[in-house]
């Protein structure tokens, strides 16, 4: 398959989500960026809930984001927080309010049955090609992966749960499943 043709249907597809994604936030007000936004920090850790991540995992600009998450605050969608050990830093959070949202938006209306309308796309292989793609690229591209710590270099299972070993610091099992911008494939 040419790579011209996957990106044409990558693009198509991205659209067409985005189109839905628009469709849904107009009912509370909110643009795609504030949806992905928002959704990103459901999915994050505790290492990657600050604005600085939210741009970067976005690839928007500073301002961009900043104005997006003053919008989701002042709609009650999250809440900001001042770290305890350096109050220059501020954690962000989504709302109960922001979470019950951002649960009705995934997936985006009609992907659940165009997939299983699409007799080809049996089993985890979809999901398995498109993840190491995005793996790939990245790191072709030299960008950071924001994967899921179980599949980081530095996640250590020990006899008593798991470690970070980059910052040393235990990781609960909820955790282990969340995204982290710190994230490194193994080599
Ligand atoms: S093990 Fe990796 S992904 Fe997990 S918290 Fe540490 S740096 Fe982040």
């Amino acid at each position: 398959m040419r790579a011209q043709d996957v990106q044409d249907i990558l693009e198509r597809l991205c659209n067409l989500l985005r189109m839905e994604m628009r469709q849904f936030g107009l009912k509370f007000g909110l643009q795609p960026v504030q949806i992905e936004a928002l959704t990103y920090l459901t999915q994050c850790n505790r290492y990657s809930d600050t604005p600085q991540a939210v741009t970067e995992y976005l690839g928007l600009t500073k301002g961009t984001v900043s104005q997006s998450l003053k919008l989701l605050d002042q709609k009650g969608l999250l809440r900001k927080r001042q770290d305890k050990k350096d109050k220059r830093i501020v954690h962000l959070a989504p709302t109960a309010k922001g979470r019950k949202l951002i649960e009705q938006s995934i997936p985006a209306k009609g992907l659940e049955a165009a997939l299983k309308m699409s007799h080809s796309l049996k089993g985890s292989g979809l999901e398995e090609g498109l993840r190491s793609t995005l793996h790939a690229m990245q790191r072709h591209n030299n960008r950071k992966t924001f994967a899921a710590c179980h599949t980081c270099r530095f996640n250590q299972k020990l006899s008593e749960g798991f470690l970070c070993g980059l910052t040393n610091e235990p990781l609960s099992k909820q955790e282990i499943h969340m995204i982290c911008r710190e994230h490194e494939y193994a080599v």
